[in-house]
C-alpha cells in the first residue's frame, strides 16, 4: 500500500528525520490560509498523488505570495496529474501540501528497498540526487552506493557512517546523516514497509540534512498489525478495479489486454497469462478465487472481471487439488445462470474429479467453451476474443 508524501514525512519525522514545516490543504483557500498561518515568504505547493515525477509534470510549484498559492492551487485541484509513473490516465489531485521553501546546496538520493536475492533490506544512495534512480543508474551507475543490512543486528552506526562518507557528506554533518539513516531504517522495519525513498535528501544552506520529498510503501500482508497505517489508505489514488476486489476479499490485478482470467493460485495465474501471451493474446486482468468456489464467489469473480470494459473473453483456469472440479463446475454453471455474461467464456479444469466437472459443464446447456489443456484454453480464448472483436466491428460498421 502506498501513502502520500505528507503522511510519509509525518512518520519519518516521528523517527527523527528532519523535514520542512508544512500544512495540508483540501482547497485553494485552505492552502493560502495555511501558508499565511505558517508564515514566511516562500512556499512550495505540492500535489499529493501516489506517484513520483510530479516536479516535471507541474505538480510542484514554488510560490512567493498567498495570491500565487491560490492561483497555482486553482489549477492543481481536481486535475489528473500525469507523470511518468501514473500511466496516461493520471492521478487525481484532491489534497495539496504547502511547505516552507528550503534553500539547499546539495541533493542526495536515498532509498531503502527489499533486496529479494540477499533477503535483506538494501540501502541505495547516490550523491546525484534530484534525478530519478532509473536515470541515475543509467547515466551515473558508479555514483550509486549500496549496503545491505544484516537483520540480526540491524543497521550499525559504522555502516551508516560509511554511507555518509561514500556520499561525500561533510564530516560535521555525519551525525545528522547517521540519525537520518537510522530513522528511515527503524521506520521501515517497525512499520513493515517495503520501500522508503527520499529524493531529494538535501544539505540545506544552513547545513542541515533534510528530507524534501518522501515516499513509503507498506506490505499489505502485514497491515493488520498497523491499524494506524491502514488508516492512511487513500482509495482515490488506487485502480478502482483493484480496490473493489480488495474490498470483496479477492486478489485481483488489473492489466491492459482483453482477456479476463479467473484462476486459483497466483502461480497458476502467472502460467495462465504466459500461455495467453504465447497464444497471441493479452490478459486484461487476473483474479485469484483462492480455495473456495461457491457459486456466489464465482459469480462475484465474473462480475468483477467483466466489469472491466476491455474484457472480451473470460478464461477460467482451475487446478483442483484441495478443491474439486465438480464443485467449481457447479459454481461456474450456477453463477452464469444467475448472471449471464455477454462475452465468450472458456473453462479449463484439471485435477480432482475432472470428469464429473466436465459432465456438469456439458450438461448445463450453457455456451461454455471447454478445453482440456492450458494451451488449448488459451488458444480458444484468443480465437474467441478475435471473433468477438471482429463481430463487434462488423456490427458497428453495419449501424
Ligand atoms: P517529485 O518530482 O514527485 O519527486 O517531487 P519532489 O518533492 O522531489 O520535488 C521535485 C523537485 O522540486 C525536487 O527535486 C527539488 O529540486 C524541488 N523542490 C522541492 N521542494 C523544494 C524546496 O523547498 N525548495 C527548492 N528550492 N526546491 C524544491
Ligand atoms: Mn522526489
Amino acid at each position: 500500500m502506498d501513502i502520500h508524501e505528507y503522511q510519509a514525512k509525518e512518520i519519518l519525522k516521528s523517527f527523527g528525520v528532519t523535514v520542512p514545516d508544512g500544512a495540508l490543504a483540501y482547497s485553494p483557500e485552505q492552502a493560502a490560509y495555511r501558508a499565511r498561518e505558517m508564515g514566511g515568504n516562500r512556499w512550495v505547493v505540492k500535489a499529493q498523488v501516489h506517484a513520483g515525477g510530479r516536479g516535471k509534470a507541474g505538480g510542484v510549484k514554488l510560490c512567493s505570495s498567498d495570491h500565487e498559492i491560490l492561483d497555482v492551487c486553482s489549477d492543481m485541484f481536481g486535475m489528473k496529474l500525469v507523470t511518468h509513473q501514473t500511466g496516461p490516465e493520471g492521478k487525481g489531485v484532491y489534497r495539496v501540501y504547502v511547505e516552507a521553501a528550503t534553500a539547499f546546496d546539495r541533493e542526495i538520493y536515498l532509498g531503502f528497498v527489499l533486496d529479494r536475492s540477499s533477503q535483506r533490506i538494501m540501502i541505495v544512495a547516490s550523491a546525484e540526487g534530484g534525478m530519478e534512480i532509473e536515470e541515475i543508474s543509467a547515466t551515473r551507475p558508479d555514483s550509486i552506493v549500496r549496503q545491505t543490512v544484516e537483520p540480526a543486528v540491524g543497521l550499525r552506526d559504522f555502516q551508516a557512517r560509511e554511507i555518509a562518507f561514500a556520499l561525500g557528506i561533510p564530516a560535521e554533518l555525519t551525525q545528522q546523516m547517521v540519525r537520518t539513516l537510522q530513522g528511515c531504517y527503524r521506520a521501515f522495519t517497525d512499520l513493515d514497509a517495503t520501500m522508503v525513498e527520499i529524493n531529494p535528501l538535501v544539505i540545506t544552506s544552513d547545513q542541515r540534512i533534510m528530507a524534501l520529498d518522501a515516499k513509503m510503501t507498506f506490505d499489505t500482508n502485514a497491515l493488520f498489525r498497523h491499524p494506524q497505517i491502514s488508516e492512511l489508505r487513500d482509495k482515490s489514488q488506487e485502480d478502482p478495479r483493484e480496490s473493489r476486489a480488495a474490498d470483496r476479499g479477492l486478489a485481483y490485478i488489473g492489466l491492459s489486454g482483453n482477456i479476463g482470467c479467473i484462476v486459483n493460485g497466483a502461480g497458476l495465474a502467472m502460467a495462465t497469462m504466459d500461455t495467453i501471451k504465447l497464444a497471441g493474446g493479452e490478459p486484461a486482468n487476473f483474479l485469484d478465487i483462492g480455495g473456495g468456489a461457491t457459486p456466489e464467489r464465482v459469480a462475484k469473480a465474473f462480475r468483477l472481471v467483466t466489469s472491466d470494459k476491455n474484457v472480451q473473453a473470460v478464461l477460467v483456469n482451475i487446478f483442483a487439488g484441495i478443491n474439486r472440479c465438480d464443485w467449481v463446475a457447479e459454481g461456474v454453471v450456477q453463477a452464469l445462470k444467475m448472471e449471464p455474461v455477454d462475452v465468450p467464456v472458456i473453462v479449463r479444469l484439471a485435477g480432482t474429479n475432472v470428469e464429473e466437472g466436465q459432465k456438469i459443464l456439458a450438461k448445463s446447456g450453457l455456451p461454455i467453451i471447454r478445453a482440456n489443456s492450458l494451451m488449448e484454453a488459451a488458444t480458444r480464448a484468443v480465437t474467441a476474443w478475435k471473433n468477438d472483436t471482429a463481430q463487434n466491428t462488423k456490427l458497428r460498421a453495419a449501424k
